[in-house]
């Protein structure tokens, strides 16, 4: 997640390229007939997507979640139920469960993260509005089990089980609401809006020996988890659209169901009356959803390409889905699996070109978060200033070398000149920021710079290596050990020295 851009970049000349039907007659007349009969949405959503059989094959023995969800619009809540199929794959005999309840943050002005000073007036414009989960039932294949709340934001819920041996499995079973904060962030409510990210319970990782219990620091996003599978069942009055990041359809019972296989979060933004535009990349059906159609269109517009350069670029993308969505918060965007979320201010008019990189920034983020799991709390550049990169090599792509060059000198080479304070290095874990600026100009603008650097010290450039990587971890987390280790087999020498000096030195 990011604040707003930094302006003062050359601006580009953007064709709009709208996608087109071009199927005819028939079709143009059919779709008038379904649009007087309000069914445009319905149209456009098949019964079915296509599931590829590399995504098939990547949800084999992952863990397993079957998740009902229930919009109580009076309460300003969800009702959510959730079974785990958890399979023990620590190599470890384990007496505990660590799932992450992020909401809990919310609970009180000293530990929701909307809460900085540099965001509350635009998060909370009506004053703090709490958030939080309430757990009614936690059961380990049946059985009522203990569990504690833990971390002075209560995000740690901690179920003790009886010992479970490395390769065995259960099941656990949630059941809880989740108040939904009046808040302009990734978790909140705006105008009847509902942003759902990071309300579901996940396991958290487990690694060196111990889950993992990060605080919820307001600067960065400290989420880390693993991939599963993800089954939905969603229940919200007939005026809500959900976007969500599963491929959902509606019943005739009125209940929207989908699937997300091999995923390491699921997101949802709720929305009423959206314009909602749709195209598609090879196989995946694109979504862009806005307050007005020209917005979702260009919006679209924007995550086709971006789609479309990082497939060539850096692999497949291989969701069935992707979906871009306007957002009311003080971000320009925050990634989860096959959704991004987009401030809403960087659609209005004489914004294009910042909406074009923000879009296409979030949407790097499917390669390098979604896809290549990292730790974003200790290592954050990992995925950011991976996505800052392929943002470049997306304008390079779209607009030229001239429009490549002046965005790094904008963005990297000045951000490398500029001085900030203390020993902070894109190195350093997002618990060391304390000022958002600071921590966009250290870990995405200087952090990219290790990129170019890069891209002049391999043989097959930064973006060769960046395909090798992603090809090699996806579907995994890969830690900066990791990332090490891959780049000296790749580059076939010790690259230590160069990430050293990149990543940990301090710049005075
Ligand atoms: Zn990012």
């Amino acid at each position: 997640m990011e604040r707003g851009w930094k302006m003062g970049r050359n601006r580009c000349i953007i064709p709009m390229l709208f996608p087109r039907s071009g199927r005819g007659k028939a079709a143009a007349a059919a779709l008038l007939m379904l649009l007087a009969a309000g069914g445009w949405f319905l149209f456009h959503r098949p019964a079915a997507v296509k599931v590829s059989p590399a995504l098939r094959a990547a949800s084999e023995g992952l863990n397993d979640y079957e998740i009902t969800l229930r919009l109580l619009p009076e309460e300003q809540a969800l009702a959510i139920s959730e079974t785990v199929r958890f399979r023990n794959g620590t190599g470890e005999t384990l007496d505990s469960l660590v799932l992450r309840l992020w909401l809990n943050a919310f609970q009180k002005e000293e530990t929701s993260p909307a809460a900085l000073d540099a965001l509350y007036d635009a998060c909370y414009p009506s004053g703090f509005s709490q958030g939080g989960v309430t757990l009614y039932d936690v059961r380990w294949n049946d059985a009522q089990m203990k569990y504690s709340l833990e971390g002075e934001d209560g995000t740690v819920l901690r179920i003790e089980i009886p010992s479970l041996p490395a390769g065995e499995e259960g099941t656990l079973f949630l059941r809880c609401v989740a108040r939904i904060p009046s808040c302009a962030y990734r978790t909140g409510t705006v105008d009847g809006q509902y942003q759902l990210g990071n309300v579901i319970p996940l396991l958290s990782c487990y690694t060196d020996g111990a889950w993992r219990t990060d605080a919820y620091h307001p600067i960065g996003d400290p989420f880390l988890s693993e991939c599963a599978n993800f089954r939905l069942t969603l229940d919200v009055p007939q005026e809500y659209t959900p976007a969500c990041s599963a491929y959902l359809t509606r019943g005739k019972n009125g209940l929207w169901q989908g699937e997300l296989p091999a995923a390491r979060d699921i997101a949802l933004v709720l929305y009423k009356n959206p314009a909602v535009a749709m195209g598609s990349v090879g196989e995946t059906k694109v979504y862009s959803y806005a307050a007005a159609e020209a917005e979702a269109k260009q919006a679209l517009a924007y995550a086709r390409k971006a789609l479309q350069a990082f497939s060539d670029l850096y692999g497949n993308y291989p969701y069935p889905v992707y979906s871009v969505c306007s957002a009311a918060f003080p971000f320009s965007g925050m990634e989860y699996p096959a959704l991004s979320m987009i401030g809403r201010e960087y659609y209005a008019k004489g914004q294009e070109d910042s909406l074009e990189l923000i879009v296409a920034h979030e949407t790097a983020h499917q390669w390098f978060y979604a896809l290549v799991g990292s730790d974003q709390a200790l290592s954050p550049w990992q995925d950011e200033a991976l996505c800052e990169y392929a943002m470049l090599r997306y304008v390079r792509r779209q607009y030229g070398q001239s429009s490549y060059e002046t965005l790094k000198y904008l963005r990297v080479e000045a951000a490398v000149m500029e001085s900030v304070p203390g020993g902070l290095t894109p190195g350093t874990p997002i618990s060391d920021f304390s000022d958002l600026d600071d921590y966009h100009a250290v870990v995405y603008d200087r952090g990219a710079a290790l990129l170019l650097a890069l891209d002049e010290f391999l043989p097959g450039g930064a973006d060769g290596f960046l395909r090798a990587y992603v090809q090699r971890f996806s579907f995994h987390m890969a830690s900066r050990a990791d990332f090490d280790a891959f780049l000296n087999a790749y580059a076939g020498l010790d690259a230590g020295p160069l990430l050293l000096d990149y990543l940990d030195t301090k710049m005075d």
